[in-house]
C-alpha cells in the first residue's frame, strides 16, 4: 500500500511530535536512537525524558557510557524500572565502543539488550534501513488498517507482516515514527478519531466498523499476589542500612533494605537481627508478573553495619541505586 506511506510521512511532516531523541531531515546519532529506544521499552516517553537528558548530560557518547561504572549506571537508571535494560544497556555500550553500532538489524541483535523491535527501530531511524519496528501502538494501527482480528499475542506475527508490507523503501525511520505518533494521537486505543485520521480511506478496521476493538487480546490471567515485610534500620544521624542484591533476576543489582521473602500471605515476619521493630505502614507496588505488598517495619540501631550492608547517609540516599518499590518503603518508614 504505497499510498498509505505517502499519506503517513505527509502526515508526520506536518504533525509528527517533537522528541528530545529525534532529528528531522538528517541522520540521527544511532546511540541517542538506542538509548531513547531502550529506555522507551516498557515506559512512557513522560518518564523517559528526564532520564535521556540527564543520562546524554552526563554521558554524551557511547564511549563515555562504556567507560562508566556499571554501579553508577545502575543508579542513574533507578526510578525507570526493569533494571535488567540498564546492566544490559552498560553491556551493549562495552560491546560497541570501539567499532561502532552495526547499521544491519541482524547484526544490531546480537548485542545485549536488543530484541527485534529495537534492532528494527535503530535500523530503521538511525542507519534509513528498510525495517519494520512493531511496538504497542504500530500493533494496533497495523491491526486495524488491516481489519486483524485474531487475538494477541498470537496475532504478532500477522501484524508484523502485515507492518512490513507497508513500509517504504525510503524514509522508513520517518514512517515508522508516524505510525507510533498516529497510535498515540489519532488511533488511541479506546475511541480511534478516526475522523481525523489520514488513513481511514486505506482502512478495513474502519471500513468494518470493527476498529475500535481491535487489536482484540487474549484473556490474561489475574496478576498473582505476594506478601512480605521490609526493615528500614535508622541510626541516630539518619543514615539508613542498605545491601546489594545478586546482580541477575528480579532487581538485580540494584541496592534494598533486607526483607523477608516475597511469598504467600502470613508468613512469619522474622527481622534480620532483633531490635525494638515498629509497624510503619504498608506499601504496595505493581511487578509485571505479580503484585507485592509489603509491611514496613522500623527500628534505631547503633551497630556497625552487618555483613554485606552498609550505612548510607540520608543526604546521599537519591544517589543510591534504590528502585521505585524501596523507594516507596523507605517513604512509608519516613526517611
Ligand atoms: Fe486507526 Fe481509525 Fe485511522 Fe483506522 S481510520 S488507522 S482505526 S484512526
Amino acid at each position: 500500500m504505497p499510498a498509505v506511506a505517502a499519506k503517513l510521512l505527509a502526515w508526520y511532516d506536518a504533525c509528527g511530535r517533537e522528541l528530545p531523541w529525534r532529528v528531522r531531515g538528517g541522520p540521527a546519532d544511532p546511540y541517542r536512537v538506542w538509548l531513547s529506544e531502550v529506555m522507551l521499552q516498557q515506559t512512557t516517553v513522560a518518564a523517559v525524558a528526564p532520564y535521556f537528558a540527564a543520562f546524554t548530560k552526563r554521558w554524551p557518547s557511547v564511549a563515555a557510557l562504556a567507560a562508566a561504572d556499571e554501579a553508577e549506571v545502575m543508579a542513574a537508571w533507578a526510578g525507570l524500572g526493569y533494571y535488567s535494560r540498564a546492566r544490559n544497556l552498560h553491556a551493549c555500550a562495552r560491546a560497541v565502543a570501539e567499532s561502532g553500532f552495526p547499521a544491519d538489524e541482524a547484526a544490531l541483535r546480537q548485542l545485549p539488550g536488543i530484541g527485534a523491535y529495537t534492532a528494527a527501530a535503530i535500523a530503521a531511524i538511525a542507519f534509513g534501513a528498510k525495517a519494520a519496528p512493531v511496538d504497542a501502538n504500530i500493533e494496533r494501527v497495523v491491526a486495524r488498517l488491516f481489519a486483524i482480528d485474531a487475538p494477541l499475542p498470537g496475532a504478532r506475527r500477522a501484524i508484523a507482516a502485515a507492518a512490513a508490507t507497508l513500509t517504504p523503501e525510503t524514509r522508513a525511520g520517518d514512517f515508522a515514527q508516524g505510525l507510533m505518533d498516529l497510535g498515540r494521537a489519532i488511533c488511541t486505543p479506546r475511541a480511534p478519531k478516526c475522523l481525523a485520521c489520514p488513513l481511514r480511506e486505506n482502512c478495513a478496521g474502519f471500513a468494518q466498523g470493527s476498529a475500535a476493538d481491535l487489536p482484540r487480546k487474549a484473556e490474561r490471567p489475574p496478576r498473582p499476589e505476594r506478601y512480605g515485610t521490609a526493615f528500614v534500620a535508622r541510626r541516630a544521624d539518619g543514615a539508613v542500612l542498605l545491601r546489594r542484591r545478586p546482580p541477575r533476576g528480579l532487581l538485580g543489582g540494584m541496592d534494598e533494605v533486607p526483607s523477608t521473602e516475597w511469598g504467600a500471605k502470613g508468613a512469619p515476619a522474622t527481622p534480620p537481627w532483633p531490635g525494638d521493630w515498629q509497624a510503619a505502614g504498608s506499601i504496595m507496588h505493581t511487578f509485571t508478573h505479580f503484585r507485592l505488598h509489603l509491611a514496613v517495619a522500623r527500628a534505631e540501631m547503633a551497630a556497625p553495619a552487618p555483613d554485606g550492608m552498609r550505612w548510607v547517609g540520608a543526604d546521599a540516599l537519591a544517589e543510591q541505586a534504590l528502585p521505585t518499590v524501596m523507594r516507596k518503603v523507605l517513604a512509608a518508614a519516613a526517611l
